[in-house]
């Protein structure tokens, strides 16, 4: 008899994905230890998040700054080496939280949030890894610099304001096929002379890996189907 996949523990859902992780990269001869997984935590308290930290994972993903609030704090405590990665929009009003907890922006996507992150260095604040998104299908009610302002505004980041920009990140269209927002994706990065993509999710990372990924964000298949 197969197993149910939920009574599988957390070290064996971690096992397997990044199973799934190596194959696809080495399909496209890639290495995989140059693609790392962001494991997405959004909705799942600290006691659904400590066997994966037990397991030895330590690259968490969440989308909203006081829940990340409420759960991380002490679990870091536990863990110090974690590495947070914000997912999800950034308000502005938020940012000097979301500064004193996470590790890595994926979601710089707009000039004030820019401009909110320099004022915030120039009195200090030390400065997160910072991916910025695109909005590669042009949809109005998502976050995300329009692919045909992409290169301006990593410009600007270069020449003007002196941000850092490690990578690009896209969350797909749902209806759309992955494969040619992840292919555009990486173009817009290799044009621009940036190395790191964060793309693909729970349906797609192998796809994405396959595409150029370098961290892929997965939240589903590990931690079970979000209430
Ligand atoms: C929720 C979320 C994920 C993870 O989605 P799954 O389908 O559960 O793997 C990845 N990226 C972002 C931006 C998300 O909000």
């Amino acid at each position: 008899m197969s197993e149910d996949k939920h009574s599988l523990t957390p070290a064996d859902r971690l096992a397997a994905i990044k199973g799934r992780m190596a194959s696809a990269a080495r399909a496209v001869e890639r290495d995989p230890a140059e693609i790392k997984l962001v494991a997405v935590s959004k909705t799942f308290d600290a006691d659904a998040v400590r066997p994966f930290l037990q397991a030895g994972q330590r690259l968490f993903g969440e989308n909203r700054v006081q829940e990340a609030q409420a759960k991380w704090p002490a679990l870091k405590e536990e863990f110090r080496d974690v590495e947070l990665h914000l997912i999800g929009p950034l308000q502005t009003n938020k940012l000097k939280e979301a500064l004193a907890l996470f590790d890595v922006f994926h979601t710089l996507d707009r000039e004030k949030l820019a401009l909110e992150l320099v004022k915030a260095r120039d009195k200090g604040a030390p400065m997160p890894r910072l991916f910025v998104q695109v909005n590669t299908g042009e949809e109005p009610q998502k976050a995300g610099l329009m692919p045909a302002d992409v290169g301006s505004f990593l410009a600007r980041c270069r020449d003007e304001w002196v941000l850092e920009i490690e990578g690009l990140m896209c969350i797909p269209p749902v209806d759309e096929e992955a494969a040619l927002h992840f292919a555009l994706l990486e173009k817009l990065a290799h044009d621009n002379g940036l190395s790191q993509l964060s793309m693909g999710m729970s349906a797609d990372f192998e796809k994405a890996i396959r595409l150029g990924a370098t961290y892929v964000r997965v939240g589903s298949v590990l931690f079970g189907a979000r209430g």
